[in-house]
């Protein structure tokens, strides 16, 4: 009889774990509070990113990051296959921009290292990078060419992952309501791990997975060991620069970084801004002060944003670690508990690899000794351990 899997928590992590258990021939069932890659997920840039995000050294973070990159092109092309939707991968590689000659020092120790992890970077001058990127300050020093950075449209990704799901056959129970905590129990007799929803009842599984994003915190009790996960708010904005005068669409051709701000231009003309950080418990309001900075700073980068208001702005909740490494892994002492959260600023990027990390540990495999093991803080309190 086919393993019966339930995949608490329904963003991108969560779809990711169920996508990977369906194909490996598992039942399962994803339940989500309330809606579908209504949170994190749904408002991310879409960044792939991992030279970018980890500018220090070649640690076991940097190397799963790099392993899902290379994850992404296959992982896509089923999902959209399944789906027929597009999720607008985009090859088109990433430029970090140096405002100063005194600026580009970092950057260069940065791409020293990354050259042998496959980075191919290059340092770009301010006459080159005019042609690369027209719409650039003319003030900008230089900056550093990585090619092989790319992003996806996350909510379409969200969105196409869905549909995937339910073309293998997963159950997708949105909207369930309060999961009751004390209610996951292991029934040792029928071999079987039931949770409590207020708005399904009980479900039942072999197996849990548990990717509840920010929210994942809240089975430390259950568990018996800290989980410290929690949520750093982004306000991230859009604006239309296919309609506005000086600019159209297609205008930023990379996706841009910088000290204060990011750009990602879409494919259906919008240029993506983000995204601030702040620390808000659960409150995914939009700020004027969150929203403002990106808004003042944009023009010293992009000189045709001067004056221009975006189209829209939102926010999310990126869950956030101690020491910035998600947790993936069983929990000691219920080998029926999986945990998969804790991707801070990179669930989108390293989807792929976490939902192979989670397959394999379905499968039966260890990951004793792994960065990632959850329960990493408990041997230091709620310290850090590495
Ligand atoms: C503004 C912004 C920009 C970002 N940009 C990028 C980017 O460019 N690239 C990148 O890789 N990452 C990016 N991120 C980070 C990325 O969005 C997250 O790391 C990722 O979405 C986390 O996925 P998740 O499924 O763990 O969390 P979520 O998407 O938050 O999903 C967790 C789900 O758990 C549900 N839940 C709540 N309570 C419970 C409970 N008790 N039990 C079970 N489930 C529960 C929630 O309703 C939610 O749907 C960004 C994040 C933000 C906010």
């Amino acid at each position: 009889m086919p393993e019966r899997i339930v995949v608490l928590g329904g963003g991108i992590i969560g779809l990711s774990c169920a996508f990977e258990a369906a194909r490996n021939g598992s039942l399962v069932t994803v339940v989500e509070p309330s809606a579908i890659g209504g949170q994190a997920s749904g408002a991310a840039a879409g960044m792939l990113a991992p030279y970018t995000e980890n500018p220090e050294q070649p640690d076991a973070f940097f190397q799963l990051c790099m392993d899902s990159l290379k994850r992404y092109p296959a992982w896509v092309e089923q999902i959209e296959s399944l789906s027929g939707m597009n999720v607008e991968l985009m090859p088109t590689g990433s430029i970090t921009v140096a405002m100063h000659e005194a600026d580009l020092l970092p950057l260069q120790t940065r791409m020293a290292w990354q050259q042998r992890y496959g980075a191919a970077a290059e340092l770009i001058g301010a006459e080159q990078l005019r042609h690369m990127e027209p719409k650039l300050a003319a003030a900008i020093a230089g900056a550093i060419y990585c090619p092989s950075e790319s992003h996806v449209h996350a909510p379409k990704l969200v969105a196409a992952l869905e549909v995937a799901c339910l073309k293998l056959g997963i159950q997708l129970m949105s909207h369930a309501g309060e999961i009751k905590l004390p209610a996951i129990t292991k029934d040792p007799l029928r071999m079987e791990t039931a949770i409590e929803t207020s708005e399904y009842g009980r479900i039942v599984g072999d197996k849990l997975i548990i990717c509840a994003g920010a929210w994942a915190s809240k089975y430390a009790e259950l568990f018996g060991f800290p989980i410290p996960i929690h949520p750093i708010r982004g306000q991230i904005c859009s604006f239309d620069i296919a309609s506005e005068a000086g600019a159209e669409a297609g205008a930023v051709k990379h996706m841009v970084f910088s000290s204060q701000a990011y750009w990602v231009g879409k494919q259906d003309g919008t240029l993506i801004c983000g995204a601030s950080e702040d620390v808000a418990g659960y409150d995914t309001t939009v700020t004027e002060r969150g929203i403002e900075s990106l808004i003042r700073w944009g023009p010293r980068v992009f000189p045709f944003l001067e004056g221009k208001r975006p189209l829209s702005s939102w926010a999310g909740l990126r869950p956030a670690t101690l020491d910035g490494w998600p947790l993936i892994g069983t929990i000691p002492g219920r080998e029926d508990i999986i945990i998969a959260a804790g991707h801070y600023r990179n669930g989108i990027l390293l989807s792929p690899a976490t939902a192979a990390m989670v397959g394999s540990l379905l499968r039966g495999d260890s990951l004793k000794g792994s960065p990632f093991a959850p329960e990493r803080f408990a041997k230091r309190g709620s310290g850090v351990q590495r």
